[in-house]
């Protein structure tokens, strides 16, 4: 099980998670990888994953008929550690499911969300490709509870410029202060309330904008040789690469985090930042990005 390792002149924590190096893999190995492979998340394969915690969808618990399905992780970070499969399908990911099954994997996290909570900090994430981070493609997001006694680093909820679009509940927009090229934060109008407080109607709402955002951002970062010339960056040409998070505190949002660049010298000895896209150019760009 995992240490929280406190370093106490700068009130920071390390998590040590020493078993996470022992699980499996099955991305970086592009010729292994893919829908015919053996896949643990795949439906027929309930009884090898982790002990399923909740699930929406027909059928008994370790079975398939799921249409979203939790378990708890194998390989956990923290005490309480869950992986919420997307969906049954190998391949197909929030920006390219139908519409309904986005609302569904929404309707989990704040479930989860709220049974947690009071267990402590509730972090849900998704990390998409192994840039950022991801060692199964089966598209899944992951909720890892901290200690109410650690301090969270997190970023507080940033004044809304450089709007990209926005609906009836919620706004799309490229922060001023974007620490990462085309970092876009998706926020409710509401404000103050924790993400488990999000209404049914509100997740209509929500699963529309992510999955908008998420086609937008795909759309533009996997165009190819015409992607920012002169801009040292990767693109999106063999899957994207990207990772989102809920803010797991009062004045929720969610933030998504294209992995475009790698951290260098500078941004690992200063803490600085450096983004080589200006969040105003990023905005205008998404903006105008045709829906897909
Ligand atoms: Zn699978």
């Amino acid at each position: 099980m995992a240490k929280f390792v406190p370093d106490i002149t700068t009130n920071r924590w390390i998590i040590i998670a020493e078993g996470r190096s022992k699980r499996p893999k099955d991305l970086g190995k592009p010729e292994q990888a893919g829908v015919n492979k053996f896949c643990v998340f795949c439906p027929g394969y309930e009884k090898l994953s982790g002990t399923e915690v909740y699930r929406i969808g027909p059928g008994e618990p370790n079975s398939s008929g799921w249409q979203v399905r939790v378990i708890s992780n194998k390989y956990p970070i923290t005490d309480f550690h869950e992986v919420i499969i997307h969906s049954p399908d190998d391949a197909k990911d929030i920006d390219s499911l139908p519409l309904n099954q986005v609302h569904k994997i929404l309707l989990t996290f704040r479930d989860r969300y709220n049974f947690h909570a009071k267990n402590g900090h509730v972090l849900i994430f998704n990390n998409v490709g192994e840039a950022a981070g991801a060692s199964i493609r089966h598209p899944h997001s992951q909720l890892v509870v901290i200690p109410k006694q650690i301090n969270l680093d997190a970023l507080a909820f940033e004044p809304i410029l450089n709007v990209v679009v926005d609906n009836q509940r919620f706004v799309v927009f490229c922060p001023d202060f974007s620490q990462w090229p085309f970092e876009v934060w998706i926020a409710p109008k509401i404000r103050n309330q924790y993400f488990g407080q999000i209404t049914a109607e509100a997740i209509s709402d929500l699963a529309a904008v992510l999955q908008d955002t998420l086609k937008r951002l795909i759309s533009h970062l996997t165009a190819g040789e015409h992607f920012h010339p002169g801009v040292p960056m990767v693109s999106f040409k063999d899957g994207p690469a990207y990772n989102f998070y809920i803010h797991h505190g009062q004045d929720w949002y969610i933030r998504i985090i294209p992995r475009l660049v790698h951290r260098a010298g500078l941004e690992l000895g200063t803490g600085l930042s450096v983004n080589i896209i200006d969040p105003t150019d990023a905005a205008e760009i998404l903006r105008q990005e045709v829906k897909v």
